[in-house]
């Protein structure tokens, strides 16, 4: 428990306080307004410097993937398609915190994986991941003449599916708008974050309404 400082204009005022009280001159004003804020926070101050860490008030729990049923019949599921570089893993090449859930969440749901990167070692670095078995397709190539569009095209021949039965998560805005036309639909997603439990739910429930 650390050492609570009082300074003294605050002593002052406290003062102050309790001579009106014992003078019985007492009367509601905006000093005693100020007095009872101050003393308010002088109780929060103390009761944090009690239980430390433990008074903590955190947001609602996000929502779990593992309540959500998916509205989308099974012979119309989607592909999911993810860009790899700051959609599914940092600037440090780390996963981010929801990836495995969610890649899991969507296998069990029923959905078909794939990576359209521009980094050539993407599968690769997928297998270091041990996630690589969750995929089904890659197109992990960069050439200035090759686009995001060509990767998705080029996995609709692999896997036998139209464009149009996929969702991109994609970190670029430029992908997004290239992409946007010919898939199901196409989601940026924030390359701090990567791809979020909240991305992957929004975009199911967007996509089940245009089937
Ligand atoms: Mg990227």
């Amino acid at each position: 428990m650390g050492q609570i400082k009082i300074n003294n204009s605050v002593l002052y005022i406290l003062t102050i306080y309790f001579i009106q009280m014992n003078q019985s001159k007492f009367t509601v004003s905006i000093i005693n307004v100020v007095i009872a804020c101050l003393l308010i926070l002088l109780f929060i101050f103390v009761l944090y410097h009690i239980f430390g860490n433990k008074l903590i008030i955190t947001d609602p729990d996000p929502p779990q993937l593992d309540y959500f049923e998916s509205l989308i019949p099974p012979e119309k599921k989607p592909v999911i398609v993810f860009d790899y570089d700051q959609t599914l893993v940092d600037d440090h090449g780390k996963l981010f915190p929801q990836i495995e859930e969610i890649i899991l969440f969507l296998k069990e749901d029923g959905h078909t994986l794939a990576i359209a990167s521009y980094n050539h070692n993407a599968e690769k670095y997928i297998e270091r991941h041990n996630l690589h078995h969750h995929f089904t397709a890659f197109e992990a190539f960069w050439h200035p003449k090759v686009t995001k569009r060509q990767h998705l095209e080029k996995l609709s021949q692999k896997l036998g599916v139209e464009c149009a039965e996929m969702i991109l998560f994609d970190d670029l805005w430029s992908n997004i708008n290239e992409t946007k036309h010919i898939t199901g639909l196409s989601v940026l997603v924030s390359p701090e974050t990567g791809v979020t439990r909240n991305d992957v739910l929004k975009a199911l429930k967007k996509y089940s309404k245009t089937e």
